[in-house]
C-alpha cells in the first residue's frame, strides 16, 4: 500500500491525547510507521503542545474522560481558536451518547473503544486528514491571503449566485459594480516596504467593507491595488465615499493614499459579470491622472467609448493582415554642435483605418497596452522599423539607428529576448541598429524585474532609452539604480519651460539627473525656435520635436538623410 504522506515526503504530525499508557502505546504502535506522533497526558497538556512553537498538527486523537482538562473542554477551546480550529479532531471513546455530544461539539469522528482494526484505524485518520486538507485548500483559493476579501474567480461565481437568487424571488432589484483603485500604491511598497504595503492593503479592504456591509455588498481583490465591490444600488455615494476616505485618512503611519473609484450604477443584468466589472474599471481608469477628482461614473460617454475600443479590439488582426498599420518616422537632432545633426528617428505606429479613418495612437496604444494587444502591434512595428534600417543602409550606405518603443508587457514576454532577436537577424542588424525605449512608468511598477532584463539586453548591445521621464512617478532612489543609455524627457515639461519658473527648474533638474547618470538628454515635443535655444543653452544634446518635423512615412524621411549625405 502506497504511503500516506504530504506533497513533500514529511511525516504529517498527530497528536495523540490519553490518560492511559496502554491506550497511547497502542495506537502509537499503529500510527507511527505513516505520521510524525505527539503524545500527551491530559487536555492542558495537549493545549500547551498545540500553542508550543512546533503547532503544525494535522490531526488530533483525542479521549475524553481524563483528568485534569478533559476532552469536552480541550474540544472546545480547539474549535474556538482561530489558529487551531482547522486541525480536526477524532475522539476516542466507549460510549455512545458521547460521541454523539462530540460530533455536536465539532469533532470531525470518532473510534470506539476497544480498538478495532489497525487499517480500520489508519484508513479513518488518512480520510478525516484528507478532507480538512482539501478544505483548507478551497478555504485559501476562495479567499485572498492578505486582505481576507474573495479572490476574483469565487467573487465572480457569488455574483452569478446572487444574481440567480434575485431572479428567483422576482425582485426588481438594481445592483452596482465598484472598482477601487489606490494611487501609485507601488510607491508604498518602494519607501515603506511590502509589509507596511500589506497593511494599507488590510485596512482599505476593512474600510470598504465596514462602510459598504448594509447594502449587501460582497468584495473582491482581483490584483495588486485593486478592489471589486457588488452591492445594493445606492443613488449617490457621496456619504459613502465621503466616509471611505475618512477612515482611511486615520490611517497611521503611512503616506497618505488617495482611493480612486469607478462606479457603474444599475448595472445591465443581461451583460455577464467580468463585462459589468471592465466598465467600472473604464470609469476607474479615466481619472488615473486627475487629480481633481477621486470618482467617476460610467455613463453614456464612455458606453459609446467602450464600444469603440471593442470594435478595434475586433479589428486589430485583420488590419495587420492588410497593412493598415504604417509606421512613421520622426527624426532626431544632436544640437552640440554649430549646426544640427541627424542622430536617428523614432518609429512610431499610425492606424489607417480602412472605415474610422486615421486613428492615433494616443487612442489604441493604451487599449490595446491594457489587454495584451500591444505585442501583436509591436512585433509588426520592430519588424517594419528594421526593414527600413536594412533598406536605408543599403541604398544610401549609412547606419541611421531607429528606436522602438517597447511596453511593459512586451518586457515581462519570457520570450521577450528571443523575438528581439529574432527581428534583428531577419534584417541582418546588430543591436546598434536598433535602440529601446522603455516608458519610465514601466519601471515603477517592477523596477527589479525590469533592472535584470534591461542590464541583459545592454549585456546583448542593445541601448535603452528611458521614455517619457518625469511622468513615471519613481523614486529617485530607483532612477539612479536602473541601467539605461538615454533620458527622454517627457514632452510636458517642455510644453510649459516657456509658462512657468518651475517647469524651467525641474528641466535643469532632469539634466542634473541626467549628468550625474552620465547619459545624454532627448528633449520631446519641441516646436520652436525658442524652446530648442533654450534647452541647447541648459545643456540638452538631442532634439525630437515639430520644429524638425513631425514623423512621416518612411520615404518622405528620406530627405532628411539625403539633405545630411549633401551637407
Ligand atoms: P512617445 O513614445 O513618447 O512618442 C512621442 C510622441 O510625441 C509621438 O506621439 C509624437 O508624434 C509626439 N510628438 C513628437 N514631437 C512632437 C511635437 O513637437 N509636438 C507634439 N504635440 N507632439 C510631438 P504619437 O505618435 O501620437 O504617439 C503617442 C505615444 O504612443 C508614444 O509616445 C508611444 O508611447 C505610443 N506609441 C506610438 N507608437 C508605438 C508603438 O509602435 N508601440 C508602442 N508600444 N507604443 C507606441
Ligand atoms: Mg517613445
Ligand atoms: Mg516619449
Amino acid at each position: 500500500m502506497e504511503r500516506f504522506r504530504s506533497a513533500s515526503g514529511i511525516k504529517r504530525r498527530v497528536l495523540i491525547v490519553d490518560d492511559e499508557p496502554v491506550n497511547r502505546k497502542l495506537l502509537g504502535n499503529i500510527l507511527s510507521e505513516d505520521y510524525d506522533i505527539r503524545y500527551a497526558d491530559n487536555g492542558l497538556e495537549a493545549w500547551e503542545l498545540l500553542n508550543g512553537n512546533n503547532n503544525d498538527y494535522s490531526l488530533i486523537l483525542l479521549d475524553l474522560l481524563m483528568p485534569v482538562m478533559d476532552g469536552f473542554e480541550l474540544l472546545d477551546k480547539v474549535r474556538s481558536d482561530e489558529v487551531l480550529r482547522t486541525i480536526p479532531v477524532i475522539v476516542m471513546t466507549s460510549e455512545r451518547e458521547a460521541e454523539v455530544k462530540s460530533i455536536r461539539q465539532g469533532a470531525a469522528d470518532f473510534i470506539a473503544k476497544p480498538y478495532d482494526m489497525p487499517e480500520v484505524i489508519l484508513a479513518r485518520c488518512e480520510r478525516i486528514i484528507k478532507l480538512a486538507e482539501d478544505n483548507s485548500i478551497i478555504r485559501s483559493a476562495e479567499k485572498d491571503i492578505v486582505t481576507g476579501l474573495y479572490t476574483r474567480d469565487f467573487f465572480y461565481e457569488y455574483i452569478r449566485q446572487i444574481d440567480a437568487h434575485i431572479d428567483a424571488m422576482g425582485k426588481n432589484m438594481s445592483m452596482d459594480a465598484l472598482v477601487f483603485n489606490i494611487d501609485h500604491f507601488h510607491l508604498v511598497n518602494e519607501m515603506y516596504g511590502r509589509r507596511a504595503g500589506n497593511s494599507v492593503l488590510v485596512k482599505v479592504a476593512q474600510t470598504i467593507n465596514q462602510v459598504l456591509e448594509d447594502n449587501a455588498a460582497i468584495a473582491c481583490r482581483p490584483e495588486g491595488d485593486m478592489f471589486y465591490v457588488y452591492c445594493k444600488h445606492i443613488e449617490d455615494y457621496t456619504s459613502v465615499l465621503d466616509r471611505i476616505r475618512q477612515s482611511l485618512g486615520d490611517t497611521a503611519g503611512t503616506a497618505k493614499i488617495r482611493l480612486r473609484v469607478g462606479i457603474y450604477q444599475n448595472v445591465d443584468m443581461s451583460i455577464d459579470a467580468e463585462t459589468r466589472f471592465d466598465r467600472a474599471k473604464i470609469a476607474c481608469d479615466r481619472i488615473k491622472d486627475d487629480y481633481t477628482t477621486t470618482s467617476s461614473y460610467y455613463n453614456y460617454e464612455l458606453h459609446l467609448k467602450s464600444i469603440y475600443h471593442e470594435r478595434l479590439i475586433r479589428d486589430i488582426d485583420e488590419s495587420i493582415k492588410n497593412e493598415d498599420f504604417k509606421v512613421f518616422f520622426q527624426p532626431k537632432y544632436d544640437i552640440t554642435g554649430d549646426k544640427p545633426v541627424l542622430t536617428s528617428a523614432e518609429a512610431l505606429i499610425r492606424w489607417e483605418h480602412p472605415e474610422l479613418g486615421m486613428i492615433s495612437p494616443g487612442d489604441f496604444i493604451p487599449l490595446f497596452e491594457n489587454n495584451g494587444l500591444i505585442q501583436r502591434i509591436d512585433n509588426y512595428v520592430w519588424n517594419k522599423a528594421a526593414a527600413t534600417v536594412h533598406k536605408w543602409k543599403e541604398k544610401y550606405g549609412v547606419s541611421l539607428p531607429v528606436s522602438v518603443n517597447v511596453s511593459r508587457i512586451d518586457i515581462f514576454d519570457p520570450e521577450f529576448l528571443s523575438k528581439i532577436d529574432r527581428v534583428l537577424k531577419d534584417n541582418d542588424l546588430t543591436p546598434n541598429d536598433l535602440y529601446l525605449e522603455i516608458t519610465e512608468s514601466a519601471y515603477a511598477d517592477n523596477a527589479g524585474k525590469l533592472t535584470d532584463i534591461t542590464n541583459t539586453l545592454r549585456d546583448m548591445g542593445f541601448s535603452i532609452e528611458m521614455d517619457d521621464f518625469g511622468s513615471g512617478y519613481s523614486s529617485l532612489n530607483m532612477i539612479t539604480s536602473i541601467p539605461i543609455d538615454v533620458l527622454k524627457l517627457d514632452m510636458k515639461f517642455v510644453r510649459n519651460m516657456e509658462k512657468d519658473a518651475k517647469s524651467i527648474k525641474l528641466v535643469e533638474l532632469v539634466l542634473d539627473i541626467a549628468k550625474f547618470l552620465d547619459v545624454p538628454v532627448v528633449a520631446e515635443g519641441v516646436e520652436t525656435g525658442s524652446q530648442l535655444d533654450l534647452l541647447k543653452q541648459m545643456g540638452c544634446q538631442i532634439i525630437q520635436g515639430y520644429y524638425f518635423s513631425k514623423p512621416v512615412p518612411e520615404d518622405e524621411f528620406e530627405k532628411f538623410i539625403q539633405t545630411e549625405k549633401t551637407s
